[in-house]
């Protein structure tokens, strides 16, 4: 088995990389842009050649360029993370082009066989719903992909998931691909997401004033930390279109659905216009149909609501002008470094400002700390280790012994 790293080795996000067998089977797996969204799709060796494409979760730095692989090539992924792409690609401003290849999906503990490999996927514990980590076979040889994981959030079972299979099979791993995005932050004591519920429960509790939240509608367990805190304060969650397609084209019965009792609609011009642009007027209109207007509501009795921010939201003249913001609270609950993007300046930044908005910090991550990858290693237990989704490879070495760094576009004879 081969398997040639196309990008990633060295930088948190582009993950790519192919699995060849000597039978002639290739897979990619994942398909990611950088994350600062600069530079080309790596090129692939014959490209029309590859017998299918494994996604691992739906965030852009795994799956971003995936509609420039050739139509004929199917796509391997879990249904929900199909979903989430699809949303995804068509509310973009650029495309509006959801992929249309075959998609077979996948599910967690169930082996598939694509020409002489077997790809056992595994449900991951991320800030994307549906992320998966893979284990491949071909050749007499094994290898763990771990892409983006954490043990930290609301699937906390998954390592003991893993555990019992690896007890089982007694598998020996040649290779295990590891993800290292926090791998030189030593001395972090995570929280766990229901820590994270309990400290915004709260800060909920003490001002007498309307909350915002900016989060990422696609990290479920947020949303879920969020619904679950608006029900423990007896106050009531807002939420736009974009969070309410979501609840309701995922349709996973733990999650709420976006006409639930302590759930609060709030559709917006800018939103409307651009779910219709993407095709989704069916939704939007039916949205439309089932919704009172409330603003006058949430203007007399601020504090209890818990107002899901959008930055569209502060563009141009629609119903958010008619919310009386000032002196309200944000709770910011994304990674810290989009505050530095000139972006999140213009927008939510200068509305901060202007309005005179107490800003609070609560967040915790969805990547593998120190500990998380030392008990992924210990469950797995590799031969060798590659540093991959890091831009620190080298610190690997400062952990276990058997590390193997490798550089984009090299080829790993295994
Ligand atoms: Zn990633
Ligand atoms: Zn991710």
């Amino acid at each position: 088995m081969e398997i040639k790293f196309y990008s990633g080795t060295n930088q948190i996000g582009a993950s790519c990389f192919e699995v060849r067998s000597q039978g002639g089977g290739r897979i990619l797996f994942d398909y990611g842009k950088p994350l600062d969204s600069v530079g080309a799709a790596p090129q692939l060796d014959d490209c029309n050649m590859i017998d299918g494409v494994f996604i691992s979760h739906p965030h852009q730095d795994h799956y971003g360029f995936i509609n420039e692989l050739p139509k004929q090539i199917p796509f391997y992924m879990s249904e929900t993370g199909s979903k989430l792409i699809k949303l995804s690609q068509r509310l973009s401003s650029a495309a509006h082009k959801a992929y249309d290849n075959k998609t077979i999906f996948l599910n967690s503990g169930k082996s598939v066989k694509v020409k002489d490999i077997e790809i056992i996927p595994f449900m991951a514990d991320h800030s994307a719903i549906g992320a998966l980590s893979f284990l491949i076979k071909a050749d007499g040889k094994s290898i763990f992909y771990s892409a983006d994981f954490r043990f930290t959030g609301r699937k906390p079972y998954t390592s003991s998931t893993l555990e019992q299979y690896f007890e089982k099979h007694k598998e020996k791993i040649d290779y295990l691909i590891l993800e290292g995005t926090h791998i030189e932050k030593e001395n972090a004591s995570p929280k766990t997401e229901e820590q994270l519920e309990k400290e915004i429960v709260d800060f909920l509790k003490k001002p007498d004033k309307l909350t915002f939240v900016y989060a990422s509608g696609q990290n479920i367990d947020r949303f879920v930390t969020f619904y679950r805190a608006a029900i423990r304060t007896k106050k009531i969650l807002v939420i736009d279109l974009y969070m309410a397609y979501i609840l309701d084209t995922l349709n996973i019965p733990t999650l709420p659905k976006s006409q639930s009792n302590n759930i609060l609609r709030f559709p917006y011009k800018e939103q409307v216009r651009q779910f219709k642009r993407a095709k989704l007027s069916e939704y939007t209109d039916k949205f439309l149909k089932t919704y009172t207007k409330k603003d006058k509501e949430i203007n007399a009795n601020p504090s209890k609501y818990i107002f899901l921010l959008r930055s569209s939201m502060l563009s141009g003249k629609n119903e958010f002008n008619e919310i009386n913001v000032k002196n309200a609270n944000l709770i910011y609950s994304m990674w810290a470094g989009y505050q530095n993007k000139d972006d999140y300046k213009k927008t939510i930044g200068n509305w901060i400002d202007k309005n005179n908005i107490l800003k609070k910090d609560m967040h915790i991550s969805g990547h593998a700390d120190i500990e998380a990858l030392k008990k992924l290693v210990d469950i797995v237990k590799p031969q060798n280790i590659i540093p991959f989704h890091t831009n620190n490879p080298e610190t690997f070495k400062k952990h276990w012994d058997n590390v193997r760094i490798v550089k984009d576009k090299e080829i790993l004879e295994v």
